[in-house]
């Protein structure tokens, strides 16, 4: 899984949004303070239309504020989930066997040297191929296939004047 930029974007959005309400709630509140603010008896009815429209403003700007929480709150888990599968495949690196299969191979260092399924891989799932030393294979899901490590056949073993079995 990739960090979501949708789900930012909405955040940004909605904020944006949240902003814009509050923006009108003040300028309801100073038009509330220019009607006290007037010597004369200040017109009830505008009065009364003005609170009712800075209570609605107030609630939406609530209900944006818990869709927001809501929104970052999808963000923190998906910034962990993101890290927790940066940590789970820390060291290890693409890598293409000398018969040209791409596959996750382990840190210099680590022993025993072993190598993930890249399907897996992308799936955040951590497996390691099983096989010999010529094929191995994804056990976790076959259809995943098998990867070729080292040639074997009887022309290699004539190049390297070796029998390897
Ligand atoms: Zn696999």
């Amino acid at each position: 899984m990739d960090f979501d930029v949708d789900t930012a974007k909405q955040a940004i959005d909605i904020a944006k949004q949240g902003a814009t309400t509050l923006n009108t709630a003040v300028g309801a509140v100073d038009r509330l303070k220019a009607l006290f603010k007037s010597p004369e008896a200040p017109p009830m009815e505008e009065v009364r239309e003005t609170i009712t429209g800075l209570r609605e403003q107030i609630m939406s700007a609530r209900e944006a504020n818990i869709t927001l929480r809501e929104t970052i709150g999808d963000l923190r888990d998906e910034m962990i989930e993101l890290k927790r599968r940066q940590e789970k495949f820390a060291g290890y690196e693409l890598w293409n066997t000398p018969c040209g299969s791409v596959v996750y191979r382990s840190a210099e260092g680590v022993e025993p040297v072993h190598h993930l399924c890249p399907s897996c891989h992308d799936a955040g799932v951590k497996t390691v191929l099983q096989g010999n030393q010529y094929v191995k294979e994804c056990r976790a899901t076959p259809s995943h296939g098998s990867f070729q490590f080292e040639p074997r056949g009887s022309i290699q073993r004539r190049v390297h004047g070796k029998r390897r079995y």
